[in-house]
């Protein structure tokens, strides 16, 4: 038989006291005589007995398929079915614990939802981030690592239960994350990688605290190449601004002294002493202003306004625009540009670009020779050359012609009124309209600066 539960049997013992009850106010109506009576009596008790059994095999019937049900549904409630509920039929107690955990499955639902949320969310950034992440149990074992670390330390398949100095590439990280174990504070440094030659790393190690103690550590690394790369041009182009300024500066400062010195007096020298000033006062107004036109190129505060250009009536209109330098001058230029070649352009800035090319050649070629603007068209794009047959290149410059302030002979460009700076403008220019720029020379064969325009 079935264990009967304390609330069971409070309600048989309840019936029973109705029971007696019963038998009591039968006794009352009827006499006590005729209740005394034999088969009275048997009727009474029989019939009180069947009457208690009956309600209450009724009522714990009801009370454990309720409960029966309510267990059920808890149970798949802990199994972590939260989408199941317990079907309220009662406002009584048993109605109030299913109202009670319906609502406590929901709100656990709600939560479960938004942790999912929440994991699949730094899930995301973890596998996304540019950054390197390895995290390492105490002992500096790999516990995880993201696609970025997989690709630094060379482990495609994760490293998982590897010493992370065990791995291509982990020294320079498990150096950071040891002293990090061992200290238990932060440590960041500034490290080569190991595997890809020139890219330098900043690393940072923090410890994790587990109840006190260190259980293990986050490694991050980032590459910082580029940043460092790009400190060293502004470093470099800092000190070569400075120089390229000082170098006039110190010129007219010191002619200014001597004239102030009593040269002034000399009225044959004044003279040729102020031309020099004024050469290098031109040369300072040329510097500061092809800097103001590389600044205004690089910082985008000069966008583009393009429209339908010919090059052959653009490059004529500039060649009659300069006769003294291009067409009457010791170097001849020809323009063997084919009418109709049309490019989309910024007609002011590709002015710059020919300009500069042109006055290239024709400065570096002496008296003579030859200069001829052409072009190919190319699947696109339509290629713009500016041939010369002077002096040429050697190769060894070729590869860095277009950077800022280089010149093949410093000297001479000085003294032909060069910045350094002409050639960077073009690659600029050029690129802002999505082409791209070249040279093709060698010592002593002439030279040829090309670049290209989309159509
Ligand atoms: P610069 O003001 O000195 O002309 P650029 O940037 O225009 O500066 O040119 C850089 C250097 O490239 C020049 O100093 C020169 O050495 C070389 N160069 C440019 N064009 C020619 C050319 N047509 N022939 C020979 N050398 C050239």
């Amino acid at each position: 038989m079935k264990y009967l539960s304390p609330s069971k049997l409070l309600v048989l013992a309840s019936y029973a006291l109705v029971a007696a009850a019963a038998c009591l106010l039968t006794a009352a109506t009827l006499g006590v005589e005729s209740v005394l009576r034999k088969e009275n009596i048997l009727l009474a008790v029989g019939g009180s007995a069947f009457f208690v059994f009956a309600s209450a095999w009724l009522v714990t019937r009801l009370l454990s398929g309720s409960l029966g049900e309510i267990t059920g549904v808890a149970r798949r409630f802990a199994a972590g079915d939260l989408s199941s509920r317990i079907p309220v039929r009662s406002s009584g107690e048993i109605g109030e614990l299913a109202r009670t955990l319906n609502a406590m499955a929901d709100e656990l639902g709600r939560r479960v939802r938004d942790a999912e949320l929440r994991r699949l969310e730094l899930e995301a950034a973890f596998s996304n981030m540019a950054e390197a992440v390895v995290v390492t149990d105490g002992a500096g074992v790999i516990a995880r690592m993201n696609p970025r670390a997989r690709t630094l330390l060379q482990a495609p398949g994760g490293g998982q239960g590897k010493r992370l100095m065990d791995m291509p590439g982990g020294p320079e990280l498990s150096e950071a994350a040891l002293k990090a174990l061992a200290g238990g504070l932060p440590v960041s440094s500034e490290t080569k990688s190991g595997l890809e030659p020139g890219i330098v790393l900043s690393v940072t190690a923090s410890p994790i605290r587990e109840q006190g103690s260190i259980g293990g550590c986050v490694v991050v690394a980032r590459d910082i190449t580029a940043e460092r790369r790009l400190e060293a041009m502004r470093r470099d182009f800092v000190a070569n601004v400075s120089h390229e300024l000082r170098t006039p500066l110190t010129a007219i400062t010191g002619y200014v002294e001597t004239l102030l010195g009593g040269a002034l007096e000399d009225k044959e020298h004044a003279r040729e002493f102020l031309g020099v000033i004024g050469e290098h006062a031109k040369r300072l107004d040329n510097i500061v202003s092809d800097l103001l036109k590389l600044s205004r190129l690089e910082s985008g505060a000069s966008l583009l306004e393009k429209s339908e250009v010919e090059l052959k009536a653009l490059a004529d209109g500039l060649l009659a625009g300069f006769p003294a330098r291009f067409l009457d001058g010791p170097v001849k230029v020809t323009n063997l540009l084919a009418p109709g070649l049309m490019v989309r352009a910024d007609r002011a800035r590709l002015d710059q670009v020919f300009i500069n090319l042109l006055d290239n050649a024709v400065k570096f070629t002496p008296a003579g020779g030859s200069v001829q603007v052409s072009a190919q068209e190319l699947h696109d794009a339509v290629k713009v050359l500016v041939q010369d047959d002077g002096p040429g290149i050697p190769v060894e410059h070729l590869p860095r012609l277009f950077e800022r302030f280089y010149r093949v002979d410093k000297a001479r460009s000085r003294e032909l009124g060069g910045t350094g700076l002409g050639l960077s403008i073009v690659r600029h220019i050029v690129e802002m309209h999505g082409g791209s720029v070249g040279v093709e020379s060698a010592e002593g064969k002439g030279s040829t600066f090309w670049f290209t325009i989309p159509k």
